[in-house]
């Protein structure tokens, strides 16, 4: 399980992240919800080690991982990330992108390979190269990519946002599939409202750098803690 407490950001002088703590729960998806510039990549960043906070403290299944004195490098921290411009490698065919950094003899690569591209629906285009997928395949490709090191913890910052209506809600649906039977406790970043409520064990409504409101979707929905937090979710339907 994933745990940050009283996570605090500031760059020159200006709050970015003031002191957000939350929790997340292996096969569980915790949204981070919020306007643009409310401090969620901040967070994530923080979170994957790439960037640093001045306060406050990342915990997975109750071990530091970075608090003050304490700063464990980004690829040792066993937490996979998938960000908004997800590019695979455009060299590389789709099994070598899934593959790549994996470490083992080539046949077990192969075999984690073809089960993952199995579970998000692309085997088929196992040979193929990124410019020849299209971006809903390209998505898939990259959830198949970020699973294959097995992170118990998966980062998500706005990862469905380059794909059109209808399709994301598929690709969505079909993410949360594949997330939850891995069992991966994922920290899901959205500016979308209906994403969040479509996607979330649980939702932290994020504002001005601040966590204003934590708990279940429906919980949100239905008792907003301000006006803000309302109106904020009333475009939805
Ligand atoms: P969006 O939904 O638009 O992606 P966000 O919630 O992810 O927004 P952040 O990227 O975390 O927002 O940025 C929060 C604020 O911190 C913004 O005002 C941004 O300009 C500022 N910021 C982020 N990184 C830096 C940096 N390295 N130096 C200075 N300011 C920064
Ligand atoms: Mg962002």
């Amino acid at each position: 399980r994933l745990e940050i407490r009283d996570l605090t950001r500031a760059f020159a002088g200006r709050g970015v992240v003031s002191g957000v703590s939350l929790k997340v729960m292996p096969g569980q998806v915790t949204c981070l919800l919020g306007p643009s510039g409310c401090g969620k990549s901040t967070t994530l960043r923080i979170i994957a080690g790439v960037d640093r906070q001045d306060a406050g403290g990342v915990y997975v299944d109750g071990a530091p991982i970075s608090e003050a004195g304490l700063h464990m490098p980004p690829e040792e921290r066993g937490i996979g990330l998938m960000f908004q411009d997800f590019a695979l490698f455009p060299h590389l065919d789709v099994a070598r992108n899934v593959g790549f950094g994996l470490k083992g003899p080539k046949a077990e690569i192969r075999a984690r390979v073809e089960s993952l591209l199995d579970k998000v629906g692309m085997r088929r285009h196992i040979d193929r190269y990124p410019h020849e997928l299209s971006g809903g395949e390209q998505q898939r490709v990259a959830l198949a990519r970020a699973l294959a090191p097995s992170p118990r913890i998966l980062l998500m910052d706005e990862p469905f946002s380059g794909l059109d209506d209808r399709l994301r809600d598929d690709i969505r649906d079909e993410t949360l599939a594949v997330l939850k039977a891995e069992g991966t406790a994922v920290l899901l970043v959205t500016h979308e409202p209906a994403e969040a409520m479509r996607m979330a064990d649980e939702i932290a409504l994020m504002r001005d750098g601040r966590v204003v409101q934590y708990g279940a979707p429906y919980n949100i929905y239905n008792a907003p803690t301000d006006r803000e937090a309302a109106a904020f979710f009333s475009d939805i339907n």
